[in-house]
C-alpha cells in the first residue's frame, strides 16, 4: 500500500508516524511546502519575545529522524497542487526546481492546516506587515522587531494578544486594533483582558478596525483604521482569526462543513473513501453540541491524525471529539475556557443556558501567593447539564482548574454532580472549597426541579 500525506505538521505526521507503526512493510511519504515537519507552532510566540532562543528547540523531531527512526519519506518544499480522485493521484511541484509530477496513492490523508484570514486592505506581501503561521515566519518577525520601537497588532484574540505580550518583551510598544479583547470569552473576562492590557507599552484602541496600510512618509507603516487618525508603527502584524485552508479538497471535489472545513466522520473519512482528513483543514465533533465544529487547536490536531493513521492502518478508532478547551496567558492574566459560551449554548440548542459566575480565592486566605480566580460556569437549568466554563486569573491560579471542568464536560455531567467532585485540597495549591466547585454548587442551585441530578 502506498500512503501519501500532505502537511507535515501536527496532524499529518501524527497520521504517517501511526501507519508506519502499524504497517512497517507500507510506503508512506509526506509531502510538506515549508522548510521543516513536526514544529511547535504554539511556542513561536516565546521565540519573537526572546524567552526561547533557538527557533530549532520549538521542532519536535527532524525530517531525518522520522526517516531513520520511522522510515517516512519527507519532501521538503513540496507543495501538492491539485488531488485528482478519479484516478487516485496528486499533482505536486518541487518548489526549488519548479517541476510538477504526478503521484499515485492507494490512501491519502489532507493534513493542510489553515491559513491567516487576511482583512480587506491587509493582504500578505508588504515589507513590514506580518502573518504568523509558520516558524520560518516567526523567525522573520523576530528579526524585524530586533530593528524596531513600534508594532501596530491587528486581531485582539488569542494571537493577537500573545503577539502583542511577545513584542513588549522584545522591548517594542504596541498598538492594538480590535473590536474587544479575548472574544470567545465571556464579558466578564474580556474586560479582564482590557485591564491586563493597561500598560505603559501597549495602546489598546477598541472597536477599531485595520482597514489599510501604506509606507509612512518618514519611513515605517501606517495603519489606516476605521475611524480617526492611523497608526504609525515600524511593523505590523495580523492576527485576525483563521480558515481552515481547504481549497484543494473543495477543488477535489470533496465535501466540506459550514465554516468551510473538510468535513469527516469520527474515523476521519472524508466524503471520498480513499481520503482521510485531520487537523486544522477537518470538522470536528463537539462533544457538547454533538455537531461538527470548526476548532484549530493543537492537541485535537494531533488526535485526529492519530485517528485518521490508525483506520487507514486497518484498525477502526473513533476521534474522541473535542470541547475547544484552550488556555492563553497576555501578561500577568491567564485565561482559560472549555465547552460552549453562554451565546454559543444558546445557539446549538439550549436556549434557556444561564452562566454563573463567581470570584473566589485561589489558595486558602492566610496562605501567601494567592489570588483571585474568576470562574464562569455555564450550564442548561432545566436538565442540569454543565455546557461549559471559563476561567481567569494568574497562571498559578487558572492553570489546571481548567481541566477539571474539561473532564466534567467528557463525562457529561451536571453541575451538581460536577459540585461533587472530590478535589484535592492542600493550603499551596487550592482553598478546601475550590472555585471550581464552589461556581458549580452555586449553579447547581439555579437548576430545574432535579436539581441538576441525571436522570439516565
Ligand atoms: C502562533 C500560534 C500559536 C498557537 N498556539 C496554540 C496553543 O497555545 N495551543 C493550541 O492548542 N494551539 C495553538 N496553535 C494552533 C496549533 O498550532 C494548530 O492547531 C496545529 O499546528 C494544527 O496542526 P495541523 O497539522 O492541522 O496544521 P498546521 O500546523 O497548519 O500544518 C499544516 C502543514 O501543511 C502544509 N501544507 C499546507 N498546504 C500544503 C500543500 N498544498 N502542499 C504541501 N504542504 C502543505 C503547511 O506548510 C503546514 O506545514 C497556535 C498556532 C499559532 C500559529
Amino acid at each position: 500500500m502506498k500512503i501519501l500525506v500532505i502537511g507535515g505538521d501536527a496532524a499529518g505526521m501524527s497520521a504517517a508516524s501511526q501507519i508506519r507503526r502499524r504497517q512497517p512493510s507500507w510506503t508512506v511519504e509526506v509531502f510538506e511546502m515549508g522548510q521543516r515537519v513536526s514544529c511547535a507552532l504554539c511556542g513561536s510566540p516565546y521565540f519573537i519575545s526572546g524567552l526561547i532562543k533557538d527557533i530549532e528547540r520549538l521542532v519536535a523531531v527532524t525530517p531525518e529522524r522520522f526517516e531513520k527512526e520511522r522510515g517516512i519519506k519527507i519532501r521538503l518544499r513540496h507543495e501538492v497542487t491539485a488531488i485528482h480522485p478519479a484516478r487516485k493521484s496528486l499533482t505536486v511541484r518541487n518548489l526549488d526546481s519548479g517541476q510538477s509530477r504526478e503521484e499515485n496513492y492507494d490512501r491519502l490523508v489532507m493534513a493542510t492546516g489553515a491559513e491567516a484570514i487576511e482583512p480587506k486592505g491587509l493582504e500578505a506581501g508588504p515589507a513590514g506587515l506580518f502573518y504568523l503561521r509558520s516558524l520560518a515566519d516567526a523567525e522573520r518577525l523576530r528579526e524585524a522587531a530586533l530593528g524596531a520601537k513600534s508594532a501596530a497588532v491587528v486581531g485582539a484574540g488569542y494571537l493577537g494578544l500573545e503577539i502583542t505580550e511577545a513584542l513588549v518583551r522584545a522591548g517594542l510598544s504596541v498598538t492594538l486594533l480590535g473590536r474587544r479583547p479575548a472574544p470567545s470569552f465571556e464579558t466578564e473576562l474580556q474586560n479582564m483582558a482590557q485591564m491586563a492590557l493597561a500598560r505603559p507599552e501597549v495602546t489598546f484602541r477598541p472597536g477599531l478596525e485595520a482597514v489599510g496600510l501604506a509606507r509612512a512618509a518618514e519611513g515605517g507603516l501606517e495603519v489606516a483604521v476605521s475611524q480617526g487618525r492611523p497608526v504609525r508603527a515600524d511593523l505590523a502584524v495580523v492576527g485576525a482569526g483563521l480558515r481552515p485552508r481547504s481549497g484543494l479538497a473543495a477543488a477535489a471535489g470533496l465535501a466540506l462543513g459550514d465554516r468551510g472545513a473538510v468535513a469527516v466522520d469520527r474515523c476521519q473519512r472524508t466524503s471520498n473513501p480513499f481520503i482521510y482528513a485531520a487537523g486544522d483543514c477537518a470538522e470536528s465533533y463537539h462533544l457538547v453540541s454533538k455537531k461538527g465544529a470548526y476548532i484549530p487547536l493543537a492537541l485535537g490536531a494531533n488526535r485526529q491524525g492519530k485517528t485518521a493513521g490508525l483506520n487507514i492502518s486497518g484498525l477502526r478508532e473513533k476521534s474522541p471529539g473535542v470541547l475547544g478547551t484552550s488556555i492563553m496567558k497576555v501578561f500577568d492574566l491567564a485565561l482559560a475556557g472549555t465547552g460552549l459560551g453562554l451565546e454559543a449554548a444558546r445557539r446549538a440548542g439550549f436556549p434557556y443556558a444561564v452562566k454563573t459566575v463567581v470570584r473566589q480565592p485561589s489558595k486558602p486566605d492566610y496562605y501567601p501567593g494567592g489570588s483571585e480566580v474568576v470562574c464562569v460556569v455555564i450550564h442548561d437549568p432545566i436538565t442540569g447539564r454543565l455546557l461549559g466554563g471559563q476561567l481567569g486569573g494568574t497562571v498559578d491560579g487558572v492553570g489546571q482548574r481548567i481541566n477539571t471542568l474539561a473532564a466534567a464536560l467528557t463525562a457529561g455531567m451536571t453541575v451538581k454532580e460536577a459540585a461533587g467532585i472530590d478535589a484535592a485540597y492542600a493550603p499551596p495549591f487550592a482553598p478546601v472549597h475550590d472555585p471550581v466547585i464552589i461556581a458549580c454548587e452555586i449553579a447547581s442551585k439555579n437548576s430545574g426541579s432535579g436539581g441538576g441530578t441525571r436522570r439516565s
